[in-house]
């Protein structure tokens, strides 16, 4: 338990943040203080090196003169100040041309390598040592050299490493402490959105994370969220209306059915009013049938399973088949269908959806162009099909002369279940369920083609179909 608490706590952002923050402080504190270190090493010992690079000096002057120098003056001075530079292991020694010692002071030290002459300063067993050629001036000595103790640049050096070691071990304590609660103020605002987020729920998706106004990235990550959040609760609401909007209109054929049934079973009637009867229920049963059938292709279209098939359909027949079929109606309705179409039209599609897209499209102009001008008008449906080769596209234009569509509705009329005159119902002839555009559109996108309506009140509506031509001739 103890442990997979652990490993859960090892996991964190949190955590890891202050683990990442401590090494790169303790690493980065260490450097400093190991740099300082040497640094105060080198110059402790540099400095060393120039005092008795001075004393060197000093000793050289009196070799200058040719008379030669007074050596047992020389020599009493020098050991008077090894004397009295005794604490810090101050010593002089003189070499011949041989290398062999000629003179050294009382304190010197036996210390091995010390015979050698070498002009740069260099460390022995704990001294320094210093040595320089005498300018020409004694037959005696060519060379001297001058030493002293390092302890007390060792006893500084300890001080530090002490202070060193010290300051260490309190960045090891304070670096995780510090990261930690760095850390802990950085990720509080992704906690923040971790609880938010947890309270959401799919019917309950009103709550939206935090802008704290920073500009970081955070901020730019609960911005995406928020929207994200939007457009689920729209897809979500639209699915909701869609179900609603559906079960509705499968409510009033459903009803009529029912009701038809119930009369018929209500009391016992001659044969002609059951086949009335009949009849009714059959109608109702047809338009529920193309209600289901709608219902269903929107909804493989939502699944994006709408999809055009590779068929090479010849629009043009399509569209010669559709008007046949629709000019008894129109005709009938006292409407004038003029069809020109070009030939060879074909493109690449389902020849099923691209009729049932010229039949909604003729359907509607033809029901609400009859329903506007009335009986023996001069209602009118232009029915044009053209091939622009230099676009490849086929363009379908369908124009009537009916009511048009106000202005206000236009951008709505591709939506599903929109109806402009809500007030109209189905068993006018007018009214329908508000799909008929939709499914035409989701057709059309399905076929990589586009629609779009353009309507002048009280003069007419047209909508232009365009799909890409077959490749194939
Ligand atoms: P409906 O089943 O009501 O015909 P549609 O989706 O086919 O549903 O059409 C949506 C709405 O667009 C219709 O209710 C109607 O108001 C308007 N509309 C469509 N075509 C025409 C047209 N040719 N003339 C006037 N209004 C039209």
């Amino acid at each position: 338990m103890f442990f997979e608490r652990l490993s859960a706590l090892a996991r964190t952002l949190r955590f890891r943040l202050m683990l990442w923050n401590a090494l790169a402080v303790i690493v980065t504190g260490l450097a400093i203080l190991v740099c300082v270190r040497e640094g105060v090493r080198v110059t402790l010992i540099r400095d060393l090196d120039r005092i008795l690079e001075e004393d060197l000096k000093e000793i050289s002057l009196g070799f200058v003169e040719e008379a030669g120098i007074d050596w047992g003056l020389l020599t009493d001075e020098l050991d008077r100040k090894a004397r009295g530079h005794e604490f810090h292991g101050w010593f002089v020694q003189f070499y011949n041309a041989r290398g062999e010692t000629v003179w050294s002071s009382d304190n010197t030290p036996r210390l091995s390598g010390l015979g050698k002459i070498v002009l740069e300063p260099r460390s022995l067993s704990g001294y320094r040592v210093v040595c320089r050629r005498l300018p020409v001036g004694d037959s005696r000595a060519s060379s001297v050299c001058v030493g002293a103790q390092q302890a007390l640049i060792s006893r500084d050096l300890r001080r530090i490493d002490r202070l060193v070691f010290t300051v260490f071990i309190g960045l090891l304590v304070a670096a995780p402490l510090g990261g930690y609660l760095l850390a802990g103020s950085a990720t509080r605002p992704l906690a923040k959105m971790i609880h938010t987020t947890e309270g959401l729920r799919p019917a309950q998706l009103a709550e939206r994370l935090e802008i704290r106004g920073t500009g970081d990235e955070l901020d730019a990550l609960a911005a995406r969220i928020n929207s994200l959040l939007d457009r689920i609760g729209d897809y979500l609401q639209q699915k909701h209306d869609f179900v609603a909007n559906a079960a509705h209109e499968l409510r009033t054929p459903l009803a009529a059915i029912r009701a038809s049934v119930e009369v018929a079973l209500s009391q016992p009637r001659p044969v002609c009013e059951y086949q009335e009867l009949l009849a009714q229920v059959i109608q109702e049963s047809s338009a529920l049938e193309v209600l289901v059938n709608q219902l269903l292709l929107l909804a493989e279209s939502d699944a994006d399973r709408l999809k055009a098939y590779a068929d090479r359909v010849a629009l043009d027949q399509v569209v010669a088949a559709a008007a046949d079929m629709f000019r008894g109606v129109a005709e009938s309705r006292g409407l004038t269908l003029s069809v020109s179409a070009a030939t060879s039209v074909s493109v690449a599609g389902n020849r099923h959806n691209l009729r049932q897209v010229v039949n909604n499209l003729l359907d509607n102009a033809i029901k609400f162009t009859a329903a506007h001008h009335g009986q023996g008008s001069r209602g009118k449906v232009d029915v044009l099909l053209l091939r622009d080769d230099y676009r490849g596209i086929a363009r379908l234009t369908i124009r009537d002369n009916g009511p048009g569509i106000p202005a206000e509705h236009l951008p709505h009329i591709f939506d599903r279940f929109y109806r402009v005159d809500r007030g109209r119902s189905r068993g006018d002839g007018v009214g329908g369920s508000g799909l008929g555009l939709s499914i035409c559109q989701a057709i059309v996108l399905a076929h990589h083609g586009t629609i779009e309506a353009a309507s002048e009140p009280g003069q007419g509506t047209t909508f232009t179909v365009t799909l890409p031509l077959s490749q194939e001739r």
